[in-house]
C-alpha cells in the first residue's frame, strides 16, 4: 500500500528530505570554521620600528611594542651610548 499519491511522489521534496540535513550541516560547519582559520594568521598585526642603533627596520608584535632596538646586541650598544652621552 503506497500512502504517497503519485502526483506528490514526483515532487522534489521527497528526494530533498534525507539529503538536506547533511548538506545544511556541512554549510554551517564551513561557515563556522573557515573564517576562523582564515582569521588566525592574518590578524597577527606587527608594528614596524626603526632601530636607533643600526638604523634597520624591524617588526615587533604589539606585546613587544616597548622594544626600542632590533636585537639584544643593539640594545646593549644603544644603552651604552646613552650612558656615555
Ligand atoms: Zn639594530
Amino acid at each position: 500500500m503506497n500512502n504517497i499519491p503519485q502526483f506528490l511522489a514526483h515532487l522534489p521534496i521527497w528526494n530533498d528530505g534525507p539529503m538536506k540535513e547533511p548538506t545544511f550541516k556541512k554549510a554551517v560547519f564551513q561557515n563556522l570554521y573557515a573564517p576562523k582559520s582564515n582569521r588566525g594568521p592574518k590578524k597577527k598585526t606587527k608594528i614596524e620600528k626603526i632601530c636607533p642603533q643600526c638604523g634597520k627596520a624591524f617588526y615587533v608584535v604589539p606585546s613587544q611594542a616597548h622594544r626600542v632596538t632590533c636585537s639584544v646586541s643593539c640594545k646593549n650598544m644603544y644603552r651604552k651610548k646613552q650612558v656615555n652621552v
